[in-house]
């Protein structure tokens, strides 16, 4: 897989005077002149916070017969919210035409969806169009939760020299029973950060929780994990919106619940930083004890194969396994280890150790000795 392919610049870098946490809010979809200045002009008087003014021209919808959007006419109403409030504009592009049409009304910003992302080829096309305009560009992560599909489409719009680059998380679709819309799934959102540390992220409450009652949860919860900005829905007159009438808030709302926010520092200030600097140096030291257990606990396994195999025994023993799960589990408790991190962990440990029987019946791979016993002996 290629990484660290992403040369994105911090927002303060982007030359339009935005900086952290970067708030972006506005109806899911221009419906009309006086739909847009309203929402535009009440967000101004209950959240001045707010910096940038989104509107979806286009709207892809996922079946067919709903509210599509006006289309390239709506662009005119966004430069006008520009030159009304001072507000910068984001709208959503999912074709090359799309994007002539936002760069010729003067659009300041571009956002994918989440329906095109997964598209290599509408993401390549929309990239390609973009060839020479270094225009900002934020990517939503793909309706289903697949990492992959979002950094490839990040790596698209910096291979095509986008340097001010964002990631927006809005949750996945799963089929299990949530409170949310789109489940918020924040592992995938830290492990993209985690690949690509300068990037920008930010998160869309809207989308992901799919209700007003829980915005104020799940963008405070983005703050917590260090997200740069905040992507919400705000409608002059949420119910008759014509798209996500559900999830969108009025300007007053969204006034409120901004100031309900807790903003996090990025970093410790540098009084705090010693005390900090202990507790990483603890957990730097327990991670490195966890891999050196860890790489003991595989070489036991690979000789278990091998002695398995010797005896023509298979592999899996399900019963045993049940039982070492229970009791780690039980163990885990004590504690304060939830039952379904202990159930993950030692799932993960299990199959890799699966893997590993696996590989010395084959013969691809030898135990290291007597390492395991032998490493622990050391302690
Ligand atoms: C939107 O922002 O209104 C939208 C359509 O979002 P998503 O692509 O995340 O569904
Ligand atoms: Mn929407």
């Amino acid at each position: 897989m290629a990484t660290n392919t992403i040369a994105s610049l911090p927002f303060q870098d982007w030359g339009l005077g935005i900086d952290r946490p970067l708030l972006i809010a506005g109806p899911c979809s221009a419906e009309s002149r006086q739909q847009v200045l309203e929402t535009a002009e009440g967000i101004v008087r209950h959240a001045p916070q707010v910096r940038v003014f989104r509107a979806g021209a286009w709207k892809p919808r996922t079946r067919p017969g709903g509210f599509e959007g006006i289309g390239a006419e709506a662009l005119p109403w966004l430069r006008e919210v520009k030159e009304r409030t001072g507000m910068l504009t984001i709208t959503e592009v999912a074709t090359p035409q799309h994007v002539e049409a936002a760069l010729a009304n003067g659009i300041d910003m571009l956002w994918i969806g989440a329906r095109t992302t997964p598209n290599p080829f509408s993401v390549q096309a929309i990239a390609d169009a973009l060839k020479g305009v270094d225009i900002p560009v934020f990517v939503k992560n793909p309706v289903s939760p697949d990492l992959q599909l979002w950094i490839g489409a990040l790596e698209r719009f910096s291979a095509a020299g986008i340097t001010r680059l964002a990631a927006i998380h809005r949750g996945f679709h799963w089929f299990s029973d949530s409170p949310y819309r789109n489940d918020p799934m924040w592992e995938f959102p830290i492990r993209l950060k985690a690949a690509f540390p300068k990037l920008e992220l930010i998160c869309d409450p809207s989308h992901i929780g799919g209700d007003p009652k829980l915005l104020a949860d799940i963008a405070q919860q983005a703050l917590n994990l260090n997200f740069s900005g905040l992507m919400l829905e705000v409608h002059c007159d949420p119910i008759s919106a014509r798209s996500d009438a559900k999830q969108q808030v009025e300007p007053a709302r969204l006034g409120e619940l901004l100031t309900s926010l807790v903003p996090r520092k990025s970093a410790a200030e540098p009084h705090l930083r010693n005390e900090l600097h202990e507790h990483r140096a603890a957990i730097e030291k327990l991670d490195a004890d966890i891999v050196r257990l860890l790489g003991a606990r595989m070489d036991v396994a690979a000789r278990i194969g091998l002695f398995k195999q010797e005896h023509n025994v298979a592999i899996l023993q399900p019963e045993w396994w049940m039982k070492v799960m229970l009791e780690q589990q039980r163990a885990g408790q004590e504690l304060g280890l939830s039952e379904a991190f202990v159930k993950a962990f030692m799932d993960t440990i299990h199959e890799e150790s699966i893997r590993r029987q696996n590989r010395v019946w084959e013969g691809q791979e030898l135990p290291v000795g007597n390492q395991g016993p032998a490493v622990l002996a050391k302690e």
